[in-house]
């Protein structure tokens, strides 16, 4: 059986992926975190700004509570309760 790696969302590329774009979601009783997409360290800029703008677009109903996109660093086989968040590499794609 071979390992299921998860691949980078950018369009074409055949990476694996190294980082994970996620928003944390509630609406109100229940949270989870949202994905927005997957990056090898190549494409985190494009995919996270493509998930910025899916984010911008998106309708919230008046329960739901969407926070700011966040970084992870991506780990197969880690709960995303275990993820660590990247802090810094967000505020060098942020626009
Ligand atoms: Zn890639």
């Amino acid at each position: 059986m071979t390992r299921h790696a998860v691949q980078c969302s950018f369009e074409g590329c055949p990476e694996a992926a190294s980082y994970k774009i996620a928003a944390r979601w509630s609406d109100g009783s229940f949270a989870e975190l949202k994905t927005y997409g997957f990056a090898c360290s190549d494409h985190l800029g494009p995919v996270f700004r493509q998930a910025e703008r899916r984010l911008q677009d998106y309708q919230a109903a008046p329960n739901e509570i969407v926070e700011e996109l966040a970084i992870y660093r991506y780990e197969t086989g880690k709960r995303d309760r275990q993820l660590q968040r990247l802090w810094g590499l967000e505020d060098n794609y942020r626009t």
